[in-house]
C-alpha cells in the first residue's frame, strides 16, 4: 500500500515551506487514523513481528484475541506477549525460510480466555526489511459445532447398536415373564410353594423391572422430527407446573417464577419443551429433601434466550457434573439416568444447549439456551444463499 502524501513529502522536501509542510502532515496524520480506523474494525486479529521476532503492530482484535494490554506493544518479543501464539508459529525469524511461505495451522488459545484459532503467517518486504503477517480469524463456533456433531454422532451410533440389543433382549425377557407367571400359578397349592414361591415373586420383579429400563429406553432413544412454532416458555412452564402441583406441594416446594416482560420471539416444540422442563424440574424436586424454593426466570442478548432453574438441593458433586448427559447415569437408588440425557438431546435439536451450574449443599442452576427466532431465520438465509 503506497502512501501518496508520505511521497509528495519526500519528493518535494527540499522545496516546501512550513505552511505546506504543515498542511501535507495534517493529511498523512488522517491518512494514518483512517487506517487505524479500518484495521481496529477488522474482526481478524492482525500482527505485525519482524525478523528479530518483535511485535510491530497489533489491531484491536489482535489485542482481544491474545489478551495485549495497551502498554505492551509496540516493540515487544512476542514470545513474551503472546507465547502460546509464539510457541505454535516457525517464528525463528532468523532462519531464512522460502521467501513466500504462507504458513497456516488451527491453534487452540488458553489465555485470556479458551478458544480456537485459525493462524495465517505471511512473510513480506518493508523497507528491504523482512517482516511477518500474523492474521488471527476466531473459529471457536465452528469447532464447537464439529465437536458437537462429532459427539452427536457418537452417540447416535452407540443409539442405534443400543436399539437392537434392547430389541432382542426384549423377546427372551418376555418369553421369561410368560413362564414365570405359569411356575408361580403351578406352585400354588404344591408341599414346596412356601419355599420357591417368595424366589419366583423376586424373579418376575426383576424381570418387570428390566421390562421398564428396556421400555423407558426404548421410548428416549425413539427419534422425534421437531415441530416449531412460536412458543412462550412460561406457557409451557405453567403447563409442567400444573401437573407437578400436588406433588409440590407435597414436598414443600415453591415455584418463584419471574416473568419476563421484554420476551423474544423464540421458535419451540412445545411438546418437546415441556419434557424438558418436566425432567429439569423433576431432579430439582428430587434434589431438595427438606424443601426450599425453585426460581425460574430467564434473559436474552442479541443471539439467545437463556432460562434458568435454579434449586436449592443438594447439589452434584464437581466429578459428577461431567456425567450427567450420559445415557444410564444416575445417582438415585431408582433412577432411569435418562432424563438429562433427553434434555440434551432436544436442546441441541432446537439448535441450543444446556448448562450445568452447581454447588454441593447449596444448589444446582440448570441453564436452557434457545437460539432466538431472528438467529434461526439470518442461519436458515445464510445457508440458502450459499
Ligand atoms: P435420574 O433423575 O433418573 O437419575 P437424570 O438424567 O435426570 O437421571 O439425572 C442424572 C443425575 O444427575 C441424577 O441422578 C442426579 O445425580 C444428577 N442431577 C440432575 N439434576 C440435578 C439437580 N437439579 N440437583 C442435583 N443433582 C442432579
Ligand atoms: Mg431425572
Amino acid at each position: 500500500m503506497r502512501n501518496r502524501h508520505l511521497d509528495k513529502i519526500l519528493v518535494r522536501l527540499d522545496d516546501l515551506d512550513a505552511v505546506n509542510l504543515a498542511h501535507l502532515v495534517q493529511r498523512l496524520a488522517k491518512e494514518r487514523m483512517l487506517l487505524e480506523k479500518l484495521f481496529d474494525a477488522i474482526q481478524e486479529g492482525i500482527l505485525v513481528v519482524n525478523e528479530g521476532g518483535i511485535l510491530e503492530y497489533s489491531n484491536a482484535a489482535a489485542h482481544r484475541m491474545i489478551g495485549l494490554c495497551e502498554k505492551e506493544t509496540p516493540e515487544c518479543p512476542l514470545w513474551k506477549v503472546a507465547p502460546e501464539l509464539a510457541r505454535c508459529l516457525p517464528l525463528k525469524m532468523s532462519d531464512k525460510g522460502p521467501e513466500a511461505t504462507v504458513i497456516a495451522r488451527e491453534i487452540e488459545l488458553t489465555y485470556p480466555e479458551s478458544k480456537y484459532v485459525r493462524v495465517y503467517m505471511v512473510p513480506f518486504h518493508l523497507e528491504k526489511e523482512r517482516r511477518f503477517a500474523i492474521i488471527l480469524d476466531d473459529i471457536t463456533d465452528d469447532a464447537q459445532a464439529t465437536e458437537a456433531r462429532i459427539e452427536s454422532e457418537r452417540t447416535s451410533s452407540i443409539f442405534v447398536l443400543a436399539a437392537e440389543v434392547a430389541h432382542e433382549i426384549g423377546n427372551p425377557l418376555n418369553s421369561l415373564n410368560i413362564h414365570l407367571q405359569l411356575l408361580q400359578r403351578k406352585l400354588q397349592g404344591l408341599a414346596q410353594a412356601d419355599t420357591l414361591a417368595p424366589s419366583v415373586a423376586i424373579c418376575i420383579n426383576e424381570v418387570q423391572r428390566l421390562d421398564g429400563i428396556l421400555k423407558n429406553f426404548l421410548e428416549a432413544i425413539k427419534p422425534q422430527p421437531l415441530a416449531l412454532d412460536d412458543l412462550n416458555i412460561f406457557t409451557l412452564l405453567e403447563e409442567v407446573l400444573a401437573l407437578l402441583s400436588q406433588e409440590l406441594s407435597q414436598l414443600g416446594i415453591q415455584v418463584s417464577v419471574e416473568a419476563n416482560p421484554d420476551m423474544p420471539p423464540v421458535l419451540l416444540d412445545g411438546n418437546q419443551v415441556k419434557q424438558v422442563l418436566f425432567n429439569v424440574l423433576k431432579n430439582a424436586m428430587e434434589a431438595m429433601d427438606s424443601g426450599g424454593t425453585i426460581r425460574f426466570y430467564t434473559r436474552s442478548d442479541d443471539e439467545f434466550l437463556y432460562v434458568y432453574i435454579a434449586d436449592e438441593g443438594k447439589g452434584i458433586e464437581p466429578e459428577d457434573v461431567g456425567q450427567l448427559f450420559r445415557p444410564f447415569f444416575t445417582t438415585k437408588a431408582n433412577g432411569h439416568g435418562l432424563g438429562m440425557m433427553i434434555v440434551q438431546r432436544i436442546l441441541r435439536a432446537h439448535g441450543g444447549q444446556v448448562g450445568i451450574d452447581s454447588k454441593p449443599n447449596i444448589g444446582t442452576i440448570v441453564t436452557l439456551q434457545f437460539p432466538l427466532k431472528a438467529r434461526r431465520m439470518r442461519r436458515i438465509e445464510h445457508k440458502e444463499s450459499l
